[in-house]
């Protein structure tokens, strides 16, 4: 039985897939590929983390061994200009010398200690001094447990289970979260990974994004139920699908009303799209906010904060228990020091975005002309090339899977271009400060080309 299984998961995934040469030759992965085939006897599917091993793409995972200011290197020598940016994380590039050496003064000192440090209250001050929205934190090693322990806190305070979460919306690995809509305006989720069991799938109500009417339904059906309204307030994690400010506004207000808590998950739109997160870029006030990526300046750190009166609940103040023995770890502390002090000074996110947005526009324009259906959305230092003709998309159910086929072609041409976008069509790229005017240059006359290879038969 097991093996049969195996089959069939193993046939979708070994198929070759068959090649579509533009007009470069494909860079070299040999040595890539080596790295690969040995990491697939250690790892499932030769990866830490299933959407590097490239399943959505052509070719083998890149193995990078060095990245620095907005370029990565791979083991084949590859040079590529990174929209990547490691999902996120590095807002300032690769390598920034402030947080190198941030850490490795740091670092002299040793490594962790479970223990506090004044490095954690240093990170607090700098996020809480800067953000009108947080007055208490607490550290986590990930976005997933600050997603999780923010739930938690959020059915603490409330005393209900239920919560309430979006289709299209990303909240980490948490078994509660990792959750999809069924069929129907409210549903109780299905769970979107083996290995959850349905109980917990059924404290889980899913709705689409942008739907005030599946939210008024939901919040008629489980009254006094729900303990928490989960959302990312920019959804980043399947397509860019800007919401309405309206629509969040509203989700404020519906908790409001039934005494529910509005958790804005903003580990990716945390210090993204300001120093204040899309709480600040759209002045709404959730109850408790989880951070992540940006955060710990690459490398693992994870955050949630609320009001004193809400942090009051976790322990030791209160009953709500959360731990971490690397909690708060010095050495990551200083990563995140480093960069978000950089974040916090004047002008930061205007340069950035306006450079982002300069780069989204003349590509936009680019396509446009050439009557290719393609959208490049955007919003701050966050993109997302949709390959349709709709002017917004807001709901996951509102992504046309087909067109997938058109980012593959793209994503090895721009490979072959030295250009690294994340390897699936439903992931978003990132500018960061790194990202040079000359470097965006080159990268729009590569995003140019492959456009043209794209729709060369259309
Ligand atoms: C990345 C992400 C997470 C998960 O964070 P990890 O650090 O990967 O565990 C949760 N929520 C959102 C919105 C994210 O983008």
């Amino acid at each position: 039985m097991f093996d049969s299984i195996k089959k069939i998961f193993n046939a979708n995934q070994d198929e070759e897939t068959p090649l579509v040469y533009g007009d470069k030759p494909d860079i070299s992965r040999k040595k890539s590929a080596e790295l690969y085939e040995k990491a697939k006897q250690y790892f499932p599917g030769g990866v830490n983390s299933p959407v590097r091993a490239f399943k959505s793409v052509y070719g083998t995972p890149l193995f990078i061994e060095k990245g620095d200011g907005c370029r990565l290197w791979d083991a084949d020598g590859n040079e590529f200009i990174d929209f990547c940016c490691s999902w996120g994380p590095l807002i300032l590039g690769h390598n920034h010398p402030k947080i190198r050496e941030k850490v490795i003064e740091v670092m002299q000192n040793g490594m962790s200690f479970g223990a506090p440090t004044a490095l954690e209250t240093e990170l607090a001050e700098l996020i809480v001094k800067n953000n009108q929205f947080v007055e208490k934190l607490r550290f986590t090693s990930s976005g997933t447990e600050a997603v999780m322990s923010a739930i938690r806190l959020a059915r603490g305070v409330t005393k209900r289970d239920k919560i309430l979460k979006f289709e299209g919306c990303y909240h980490g690995h948490t078994d509660a979260l990792l959750v999809k809509a069924g069929s129907g305006l409210v549903t109780f989720g299905e769970t979107s990974s083996a290995g959850i069991p349905k109980s917990f799938a059924d404290e889980t109500i899913v709705v689409s994004l942008n739907d005030e009417k599946a939210v008024k339904a939901a919040f008629k059906e489980f009254k006094d139920q729900i303990a928490c309204v989960i959302i990312e307030p920019v959804p980043a994690n399947n397509g860019l699908l800007l919401q309405e400010k309206e629509f969040l506004q509203f989700l404020r207000k519906i908790c409001d009303d039934n005494c529910s808590l509005l958790i804005f998950d903003e580990v990716i739109s945390g210090f993204r799209v300001g120093f204040e997160g899309a709480a600040g870029f759209y002045d709404i006030k959730p109850d408790i906010i989880t951070y992540g990526k940006i955060i710990g300046g690459g490398l693992p750190v994870g955050a949630y904060g609320a009001s004193s009166g809400i942090m009051s609940f976790i322990s030791p103040d209160g009953g709500v228990y959360q731990a971490g023995t690397l909690s708060g770890n010095p050495v990551a502390m200083a990563a995140g020091i480093a960069q978000l002090s950089e974040l916090a000074k004047a002008g930061f996110y205007k340069d950035l975005n306006a450079k982002t947005e300069e780069f989204t526009e003349s590509i936009q324009r680019y396509a446009s002309s050439k009557n290719y259906k393609f959208k490049v959305f955007q919003i701050g230092s966050i993109f997302w090339f949709a390959f349709t003709d709709q002017e917004k998309i807001q709901r996951a159910e509102d992504i046309d899977a087909s067109s997938m086929e058109k980012f593959k072609i793209m994503h090895r041409e721009l490979l072959n271009r030295g250009v690294y976008l994340g390897p699936s069509g439903y992931e978003v790229g990132f500018v960061s400060s790194a990202h040079s005017k000359i470097d965006l240059e080159k990268a729009k006359r590569a995003i140019f080309e492959s456009l043209d290879i794209v729709f060369k038969n259309k």
